[in-house]
């Protein structure tokens, strides 16, 4: 039981994604970022003393500031214009799974325009093909945003630490694109609005198991949110694989504002949580005065997403080591897809953390 209740920022909407089957080298597979992970977490924390909030609408500003208009009404309407088209009829299912990718080597300079088909349309913003858009997923997407937004604001007026309980996770959605099972940025939608209520320069750490190049790349060019990650090194054939390493600092008025500590394929408690301390020495250092941890927990031994072996303890004291910047902070739920084990992580993370206050 920690001494300091943690707003626990949450919405049954985001329940409503449901990514059933994944398109990963050539085959369907399960899905594992499934609905199920809100209940798993929810579980962990009812039984801990943390303050449940459910999350209210809110307006798109903070959104539009990290994304394009663009990529946000594709994913509004995809999934009606899925269900208009003849897709039932010609493949029997509901899901927007792109069909090409129109990347340079398509386009090659040729004044490309949009698809008119939407199985053509979607690789102009999916850029992988186990990110997939079914009913629910708007709602689910926009009320994670929702729920990042409220702790951010909770954390805005006061409290040293909120957590929001997002779900789909965020950290790979970029300005204009969506993958890794992710489709809008909560934690850089938390960041936006730290800085809308006052916050001078926000930190970023991203302890996820896979480097968030969505959150890297739409902060790349800005001194004042800085990103710092831990990850599995891409190099070794991990998502996001072209991006995330350690020669990547940010550029122009961003050099020097990023931050990539890839570590070996079984790297476990020690050299993770000393990866986790020179981030969070950083964040202070370089005068932060907000902090927004994207807490994966799928660097954890158990977890089927990745190859880290970090335990619960790991995760308590990575709290403790970012609790003790003294920063405000917003934890926002990335990755984690063990579902016996993953509410317990994230409690041990929130202890660690809410005991530094
Ligand atoms: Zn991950």
């Amino acid at each position: 039981m920690s001494q300091y209740a943690v707003p626990v920022v949450w919405s049954p909407e985001t329940r409503r994604h449901d990514p059933r089957h994944e398109v990963w080298v050539g085959v369907p597979t399960e899905g594992t970022e499934r609905a199920d992970r809100v209940d798993a977490i929810l579980d962990a924390l009812r039984h801990r003393g943390h303050q449940l909030v459910e999350a209210t609408p809110q307006p798109d500003d903070a959104m539009l500031a990290v994304h394009d208009v663009e990529l946000v009404e594709f994913l509004r309407t995809a999934a009606a214009r899925w269900a208009e088209g003849p897709y039932a009829d010609l493949v029997g299912q509901e899901r927007v799974v792109p069909y090409l990718f129109p990347t340079p080597a398509m386009t090659a300079g040729l004044p490309a325009r949009p698809a008119v088909a939407i199985h053509a349309d979607a690789g102009r913003f999916a850029y992988d093909t186990m990110t997939l858009v079914g009913p629910g997923t708007w709602e689910a997407a926009r009320s994670a945003v929702d729920c990042a937004i409220q702790a951010a604001q909770l954390v805005s007026e006061g409290a040293g630490l909120a957590y929001a309980l997002c779900r789909p996770p965020g950290h790979h959605a970029t300005w204009s694109g969506f993958g890794g099972s992710c489709y809008l940025n909560n934690a850089a939608v938390a960041a936006a609005v730290l800085r809308q209520y006052g916050g001078l320069k926000v930190g970023i750490v991203d302890l996820d198991a896979h480097q968030g190049n969505g959150t890297a790349s739409i902060f790349y060019d800005r001194a004042d949110v800085l990103y710092g990650s831990v990850h599995v090194d891409p190099g070794a054939g991990w998502f996001p694989h072209v991006v995330g390493y350690a020669d990547e600092t940010g550029t122009g008025p961003g050099a020097g504002a990023t931050r990539n500590l890839p570590l070996p394929e079984g790297t476990g408690d020690g050299p993770w949580l000393a990866a986790v301390a020179e981030l969070a020495g950083w964040v202070k250092d370089a005068g932060c005065d907000r902090l927004v941890v994207s807490l994966g927990v799928d660097a954890a031994a158990d977890d089927p997403e990745s190859p880290l072996q970090v335990t619960a303890a790991g995760y308590r004291e990575a709290g403790r080591l970012l609790g003790a910047t003294g920063l405000p902070a917003v934890a926002v739920q990335e990755g984690g897809y063990h579902l016996a084990t993953l509410g317990g992580l994230v409690a041990a993370y929130l202890e660690g953390h809410a005991a530094s206050l």
